[in-house]
């Protein structure tokens, strides 16, 4: 088998065998296969795409590229979750407390953020001592002792994915759907889960900036996670406005520990509310209505309070009073209100934009090397369709590293919009796949 001839084919758009494809993901990993015609590959496949066999196939060879952990060992269901990435998505920190108080096994592997958006893992690095790395040892018994245990990524997963990711990451070849369903799905299928949820984004501050794409990626992923033989479902979700009112890592886990103990809601815990219980409902195999039930009930208990505090002691967090007093997390050297200079409603407020305002902050990194400061970040005081009189605080902007808020909050201004009527309300949750 020749590269050269595989590019030409599917250049051609004809359909690859499996055969053919366990080779270009083997040799290149492996190095045989050099960097410019694997570009070469993607872009074909950018044009001409994969159907659902091509992609299925592409996604076993990059699981099958390295380690699997085998979660047999759990009692129970180990049960997953995936975003596809937003702006003030602290979802995972809020959705595994509730699925483990439930009985479900949390055993995650998470990522950083990249660009405008945040990850779970620099989240979790905003608790003083809260270790992300693990032993196998200590992970899997955190897991069966009190049912969750995040950590980061292991380099060991799906090594063929985080080869060429990196690749499509300097060509442009991104925006695929068979390219990126089959990166996310190899590395949730290596991580051994029976149960997936997936939450797809869409919006301005999403990959998927259309309903239609965000459509067409939740079902390919639920396609491929299926025809591997696992429960799988996608929630597609709005991210035209970021989640929530906190952006930035210390602020997030203050955020959602405050939706914990019921003392904050809205649209972050409406969708935490239905990721926990898509995930209950396939684990435990009963109607979602009972499942939603279940996951509201033990929000309102504390029971998934309590499973966070156990979770954060037993991965090493120095000072739990955080829980007590979320505000005191890490709390930011310097701060400036932003107030608005009119009278209005506040007719959109571009996510991605605010993604690139708490970035600038210090929140974000643009290179996985770039160091975060923790403290940094955007509180929002007014979201789509508020009204706002002139003088109003919109929102406040948070540092420990940036000397000048300047270019954080002309970039947070570009980002609103305002009119005299109230906008139509989107709906936050546009589907189930
Ligand atoms: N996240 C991934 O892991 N892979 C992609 O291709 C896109 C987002």
């Amino acid at each position: 088998m020749k590269m050269y001839d595989l590019i030409e084919k599917k250049k051609r758009g004809k359909k690859l065998t499996a055969r053919e494809i366990e080779f270009i993901v083997s040799e290149y990993t492996s190095g045989s296969i050099p960097d410019y015609q694997m570009s070469a590959f993607l872009m074909a496949v950018c044009f001409r795409g994969m159907d659902r066999a091509e992609t299925l196939a592409l996604t076993k060879s990059m699981r099958d590229s390295g380690d699997r952990l085998d979660l047999s060992y759990l009692e129970g269901k180990a049960a997953d979750k995936h975003s596809t990435g937003g702006v003030g998505d602290k979802t995972s920190l809020i959705v595994c407390p509730i699925a483990a108080s439930l009985g479900l096994k949390i055993a995650k592997m998470s990522g950083r953020g990249l660009g405008h958006t945040g990850g779970t893992i620099d989240k979790l690095e905003a608790i003083d001592g809260f270790k992300t790395t693990l032993s196998p040892e200590e992970f899997s018994s955190q897991v069966k002792e009190i049912g969750i245990a995040i950590v980061g990524q292991s380099g060991s997963l799906a090594p063929a994915d985080k080869k060429i990711y990196a690749l499509r990451d300097l060509t442009a070849t991104v925006d695929s759907v068979p390219l990126i369903a089959s990166s996310i799905m190899s590395k949730k299928l290596a991580a051994g889960a029976d149960v997936i949820v997936l939450d797809v984004k869409v919006g301005s501050g999403a990959f998927m900036k259309t309903k239609k794409d965000a459509e067409a990626l939740a079902a390919e992923m639920v396609g491929i996670g299926r025809g591997c033989g696992k429960k799988v479902r996608a929630v597609i979700s709005n991210m035209d406005v970021p989640l929530g009112s906190a952006i930035g890592n210390a602020l997030e886990v203050a955020e959602a520990v405050k939706i914990l103990k019921g003392e904050t809601g809205g649209d972050l815990l409406k969708l935490c509310l239905e990721l926990a219980a898509n995930m209950v409902s396939l684990s435990r195999g009963i109607p979602i209505e009972e499942a939603r039930v279940l996951a509201r009930e033990s929000v309102a208990s504390g029971e998934a309070l309590r499973v966070f505090r156990r979770w954060m002691q037993a991965q090493g967090a120095k000072d739990l009073s955080f829980i007590d007093h979320p505000d005191q997390l890490c709390p930011a050297l310097r701060e400036k209100t932003v107030f608005a200079n009119g009278s209005g409603y506040l007719t959109a407020m571009n996510a991605e934009t605010i993604g690139k305002a708490a970035a600038l902050l210090g929140a974000g990194r643009e290179t996985l090397e770039d160091r975060i400061d923790p403290s940094a970040g955007i509180l929002l005081c007014k979201k789509t369709g508020d009204f706002v009189s002139e003088g109003e605080a919109l929102a406040i902007l948070k540092t420990s590293s940036c000397n000048s808020f300047e270019e954080a909050q002309a970039q947070f201004l570009s980002a609103l919009k305002f009119g005299k009527a109230k906008p139509k309300e989107k709906p936050l949750i546009y589907g189930i796949v």
